[in-house]
């Protein structure tokens, strides 16, 4: 069974927000046709208190209760199954949503015999990028959907080492048009 991951398409990673992925907007009409080809959708959130060491290196973001921690609005919510929570505490980065605290992801996977994921969102380098390695040493086959993911800073050498490092790590890298109805 395949799934579709999207990884904090939120307005604060997107253009207006705290810490933008400048071409965060391009994704997510791509996310929103990929639904259409998966049975199991799941989302996660940066959905941080509004004090915590996280902020000692970021930039505030994704503060629970606020604008900026919802789903774009032009994300299609309807079809997410799950929401998973992650950087809820005051000392927790939550970078990967397999560190969601309202709900293991990895269980909630494996209980829907999930073997194939495939990953979208926000952002490149950070939290798409923990995600995929997280998902790659859960023994998942493990997609990188290279044309639903957007950058903080698109075509920097972050973005690329973030790219090889996924790839080494057994991430396969694909377009949306390779992916097949099931
Ligand atoms: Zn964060």
């Amino acid at each position: 069974m395949k799934a579709l991951l999207i990884v904090d398409v939120q307005n604060d990673f997107c253009p207006g927000g705290a810490l933008p992925a400048p071409r965060a907007n391009e994704i997510i009409p791509v996310i929103n046709e990929l639904m259409d080809r998966f049975e199991i959708i799941v989302a996660s959130r940066d959905v941080h208190p509004p004090e915590t060491l996280h902020f000692d290196k970021w930039p505030p973001h994704c503060v629970d209760g606020t604008e900026g921690a919802l789903f774009h609005p032009e994300l299609n919510i309807l079809k997410i199954q799950k929401g998973f929570h992650k950087g809820t505490g005051n000392e927790d980065d939550g970078y990967s949503s397999f560190e969601a605290t309202n709900e293991n992801l990895n269980k909630y996977l494996l209980e829907r015999k999930v073997t194939d994921l495939y990953i979208v969102g926000l952002t490149t380098e950070y939290c798409v990028k923990t995600t995929a390695l997280d998902a790659v040493r859960s023994g998942y086959n493990t997609n990188l959907v290279e044309d639903a993911i957007a950058a903080v800073e698109p075509g920097s050498v972050n973005e690329m080492d973030a790219i090889n490092e996924m790839k080494n790590a057994g991430v396969q890298v694909i377009s949306s048009g390779d992916i097949q109805v099931d």
